[in-house]
């Protein structure tokens, strides 16, 4: 399916028409070619009916040898690094053009993979996809390096140099999001890759891939390698020919990248991993009820499927019945449903095996005494798709694992202080450092607690907002290495000192 973005008018039939329509992409994409590999399959289960929805072709060793070596060549014979950057970041612009112009069959790919309402795939991740190729195209072709001062008789240069071949490891929360702030930058900095998405979300990427090559990219300058974590994703990891390798996952996982650079080529690797962030509502919040209402829509887009997701609510005790009153009030009222329904504001789970590990979050949070306040049960059970209901939990005790372990669904937990000094140190009291919410009208409580506060990125007075132009990582276990803004091409660069006597 082809066509430039629709209205917003446009109707649960028209996405159902358009959904049977699809053509799925299944195999490698090597070279610029698609290739199937060597036969070994998995199957993408659709999580709006759990019915499977296309076989796909699983990487192994070999195949990820063979995008590996279609990259190198790419990058130590071919044009990409030599060309004009301004040239690069054209066909990265052009890129962003085919995304804009295929919005509507890549927010199918995404919503039908792993779940997302097709209309927030749409009109958000799609944007940000494009708005990130788009950037960093514009971005290519604006660099200076430095020639700093020296002696009379010396000149020298520091140069940024691409890495080489870069592997993108990447979930399947945000497919196409994660691929676009990898590879963009990547591509932009003059560097090759292979990207590995989700064995959940694999559709997409493919696509991508496909638009990539129609872009003009040169054959090997982005390879999507399909498969199993275990299998394609280990294989990059350990793989000698790979010089850094970027990855958003889990922060169990991010742990394995690690040993497999130490284990092979010693390889950078950026981790970009979990959150358990805290959301703080003081009593001089300037809205009250925009606090609320941001609060259930942060822990609920995306199905609470965000490795940002304010999953903890600090409330101050003199507003806490207010505020998480009106975040119960919106749990037992958004609308759940098929994915492709644009009336829908909240999609089913990623998968069966992934909704059961949250209800295991939910009954240890009954085991461990918090009170729940709304959801906490699956929902839909006719539609054959791992739905659940917005879930919140109050009275929710510093030890109890729903306050420190990620649940990665919409399930929120409620904990209420007494001072500033308190709500720091309870929001510091985790593993996880990658973002921060903040609501109040006093400038110096704002930035007195922001410093305070042990995250990537803290936002006051809204949740989720900035665009490119700002970096986006974490500290702690949530990881090292941004994505975003220009200070993501040091992950894809190398400083090289040219000292010249004269
Ligand atoms: P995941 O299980 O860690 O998987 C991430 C990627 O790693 C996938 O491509 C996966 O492939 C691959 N992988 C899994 N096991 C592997 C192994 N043993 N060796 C090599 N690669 C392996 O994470 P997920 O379930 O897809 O996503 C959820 C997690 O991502 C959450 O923890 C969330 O917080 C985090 N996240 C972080 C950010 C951020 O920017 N900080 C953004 C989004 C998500 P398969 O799928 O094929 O197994
Ligand atoms: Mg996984």
């Amino acid at each position: 399916m082809t066509g430039a973005p629709h209205d917003d008018d446009d109707t649960y039939e028209d996405w159902q028409r358009r959904a049977r329509a699809l053509a799925l992409p299944t195999a490698h994409l090597i070279g610029g070619a698609p290739e199937p590999g060597g036969g070994a399959t998995f199957t993408v289960v659709s999580p709006r009916d759990g019915r499977p929805l296309a076989e796909v072709a699983a990487g192994g060793e070999a195949e990820a040898d063979a995008a590996v070596a279609a990259a190198r060549r790419a990058f130590d014979r071919g044009p990409w690094p030599r060309l004009a950057p301004a040239e690069r970041g054209r066909a990265l612009q052009r890129l962003a053009d085919l995304v804009e112009h295929h919005r509507d069959e890549l927010a199918l790919l995404i919503s039908l993979e792993m779940g997302k309402p097709v209309t927030e795939a749409r009109d958000i991740e799609l944007r940000a996809v494009a708005a990130t190729f788009r950037w960093y195209g514009e971005l290519a072709g604006k660099l200076t390096d430095e020639a700093p001062h020296t002696p009379g008789d010396a000149l020298a240069l520091v140069t940024r140099e691409p890495v080489g071949v870069v592997a993108a490891v990447v979930p399947w929360n945000f497919p196409l999001t994660m691929a676009a702030w990898k590879t963009a930058p990547a591509l932009a900095a003059g560097c090759t890759v292979v990207l590995k998405p989700a064995e959940q979300s694999p559709l997409s990427a493919l696509r991508l891939g496909a638009l990539a090559a129609e872009a003009g990219l040169p054959d090997g300058v982005l390879n999507v390698l399909a498969g199993q974590g275990p299998e394609a994703g280990r294989a990059l990891g350990r793989h000698p020919d790979v010089d850094a390798l970027a990855f958003t996952g889990s922060t169990e996982v991010g742990r394995h990248f690690l040993r497999y650079a130490a284990d092979s080529n010693l390889k950078r690797v950026w981790l970009e991993l979990g959150g358990k962030s805290p959301n703080i509502v003081l009593p001089d919040a300037p809205d009250l009820e925009r606090a609320a209402a941001t609060a259930a829509w942060g822990i609920f887009f995306n199905q609470g499927e965000m490795c940002t997701a304010p999953s903890r609510l600090l409330v101050h005790r003199a507003v806490a019945d207010r505020v998480v009153d009106a975040v119960v009030e919106r749990a037992r009222t958004l609308r759940i449903g098929d994915p492709l329904d644009p009336a829908t504001e909240m999609g089913p789970l990623v998968t069966a095996a992934h909704r059961e590990r949250v209800l295991g979050h939910i009954a240890a949070a009954h085991r461990d005494g918090a009170r729940l306040r709304a959801g906490g049960e699956a929902a839909l059970p006719g539609t054959g798709g791992p739905y659940l209901r917005p879930t919140v939990f109050d009275r929710v005790g510093p030890q109890m694992r729903l306050a420190r372990e990620e649940v990665f669904g919409p399930v929120l937990a409620v904990q209420v202080f007494d001072t500033p000094e308190e709500a720091v140190r309870i929001a510091n009291d985790s593993v996880y450092g990658l973002a921060a919410g903040l609501w109040t009208a006093d400038l110096s409580t704002a930035h007195r607690m922001s410093r305070a506060l042990r995250a990537g990125t803290v936002w006051v007075n809204c949740y989720e907002e900035g665009g490119l132009e700002v970096p986006f990582g974490g500290v702690r276990q949530s990881g090292h290495g941004r994505d975003k803004s220009a200070h993501a091409l040091d992950k894809y660069t190398d400083l090289k000192t040219t000292w010249i006597r004269l």
